[in-house]
């Protein structure tokens, strides 16, 4: 049953927050939420919307670089290519497209009546939380106040030269040189970007393979492309020091060796920021990291006090922040909550191109964990990659052995991130190879791959 009068307060209004916002608002709550920073959250300013707006832009210089394999000739004197990028506008327009979303997200509480409040908010008690001298008192609070970069000693940013990945969108020209520190999802991503955009990339990876938390065939086909395209990619090569040298960064590896660029960009990891919110005061134990402990309908150890998103630790995505927060929310005023399920959390890494992946891992399929078959298509056969030119990326479906109910996939082709919904249902509702199969794909398109490969998996039937 709903409480119509609840008083909610939350803290940090990113997707976790704003989310549970609007939910909590829905149910006819009393809802505030304090932020600091600016609605939408770092997920909005400085992480996932001002990073995908500048792969915009590098996806469409990707496109052109490859245009002549389409039988378009560049005019340019020189033929030097077909555009060239205006780093400062580039800049600009990511930066006020972040702006615009994050007004687009108050505008959107405010039609909601939730109340907004400018500032750093901490517990102050049970169900008290303070906004510097002004206390807001609640019945359920929401703690939602994200992450932020992980520093690694010896290499502070001085956002010039040496940056995180929220201060590249400061710059004023484009790094001719970059060294990006960190192979995970953003290393990865921002290599691709700036390459693309005509940066001289040198990824370094403390692990023998980009990407080392993805599937290993998509994190094999990337790295490919980047050594093709002209990325320097070192392997097992750990950075221990980033310094300012000359005009430049000279970047210290374990090993001994010495990387040179004019700029290096840090992507080695997220930190919770749960410090100095008075959360132990309030009788919560934080994980080693400084994680928030949660269950899956989002409850911290504290009667009262539920908390979503990266502070949690709990895959750090956008998606899972907000279904967090939501599922906070619809259990903390009494509506019936199916907890937090991660296994079909659909998930994309925005290189180019990119991986989508949803359901099991192959991992998880190799070692037996799960009983399924897989069968892998490169997209290098569909008539639509080869209109386009695309050749490099493939389409693998993992499905239970037994009864041929669809458990997962593997998408890796430009736009993976819009093709991986016809497989995110499929696991979702359990569909079967057969209904996969059976299911009318365009003529020509890439989710073709997906129909075909699930034909690929479909059993004879049994004789006699
Ligand atoms: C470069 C990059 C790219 C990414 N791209 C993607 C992507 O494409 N897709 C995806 O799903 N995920 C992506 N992510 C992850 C995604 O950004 C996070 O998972 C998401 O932002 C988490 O949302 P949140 O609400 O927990 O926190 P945040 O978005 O970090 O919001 C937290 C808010 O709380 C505020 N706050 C903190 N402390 C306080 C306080 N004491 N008082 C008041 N306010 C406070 C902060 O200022 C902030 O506004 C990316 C991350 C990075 C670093």
């Amino acid at each position: 049953m709903t409480e119509p009068h609840a008083k909610v307060v939350i803290i940090g209004g990113g997707p976790g927050g704003y989310e549970a916002a609007l939910v909590a608002a829905q149910l006819g709550a009393k809802v505030t939420v304090v932020d600091r920073d600016g609605l939408g959250g770092a997920c909005v300013l400085t992480d996932c919307v001002p990073s995908k707006t500048l792969i915009a832009t590098s996806d469409m210089m990707a496109a052109l670089q490859d245009a002549s394999a389409l039988g378009l000739r560049s005019d340019s004197a020189g033929g030097s290519g077909f555009a060239t990028v205006d780093a400062p506008r580039v800049y600009a327009r990511v930066k006020a497209l972040a702006q615009a979303q994050s007004a687009d997200v108050a505008s959107r509480l405010a039609a909601e009546g939730v109340e907004i409040v400018a500032g750093s908010g901490r517990l102050a008690g049970p169900r008290t939380v303070a906004v510097g001298d002004t206390q807001l008192d609640a019945d359920v609070v929401l703690v939602s106040t994200g992450a932020r970069p992980r520093m690694l000693p010896g290499a502070e940013p001085d956002g010039k030269r040496i940056l995180t990945c929220r201060q590249v969108y400061d710059l004023d020209e484009l790094p001719e040189e970059l060294i990006v520190v960190g192979s995970g999802t953003t290393g990865a991503e921002f290599a691709s970007a700036y390459q693309a955009l005509g940066s001289q990339v040198t990824l370094v990876s403390s692990r023998d393979r980009v990407l080392p938390q993805e599937d290993a065939d998509a994190a094999a086909v990337v790295e490919e492309v980047f050594r093709r395209r002209g990325m320097t990619v070192l392997g097992r090569s750990r950075a221990i020091s980033a310094k300012r040298s000359g005009d430049g960064v000279e970047v210290a590896l374990k090993d001994g060796r010495t990387v040179r660029g004019s700029h290096c960009l840090l992507t080695v990891g997220m930190v919770p920021n749960t410090g100095g919110l008075g959360l132990e005061e309030a009788g919560i134990v934080l994980d080693g990291q400084g994680f928030i402990p949660v269950d899956r309908v989002s409850r911290t150890h504290a009667a009262g006090v539920y908390a979503a998103g990266d502070c949690t630790g709990v895959m750090m995505l956008a998606s899972v922040a907000a279904m967090q927060g939501r599922i906070a929310m619809w259990h903390a005023l009494g509506e019936a909550v199916q907890p937090l399920n991660l296994s079909h959390v659909a998930a994309t890494i925005f290189t180019e191109p990119e991986i989508a992946t949803v359901g099991v891992s192959q991992q998880a399929v190799t070692s037996g964990e799960i009983d399924a078959q897989a069968v892998k298509l490169p997209l290098a056969t569909n008539a639509r990659a080869k209109m386009h030119g695309f050749r490099d990326g493939f389409v693998k479906l993992f499905a239970r052995r037994s009864s041929g109910t669809m458990l997962g996939g593997v998408v890796v082709a430009p736009e993976a991130s819009e093709l991986i919904l016809g497989v995110s249902l499929a696991v979702e509702q359990h569909l079967t190879v057969d209904e996969m199969a059976h299911t009318f794909a365009v003529y020509p398109s890439l989710t073709g791959s997906i129909t075909e490969a699930a034909r690929r998996l479909m059993r004879p039937a049994e004789s006699g």
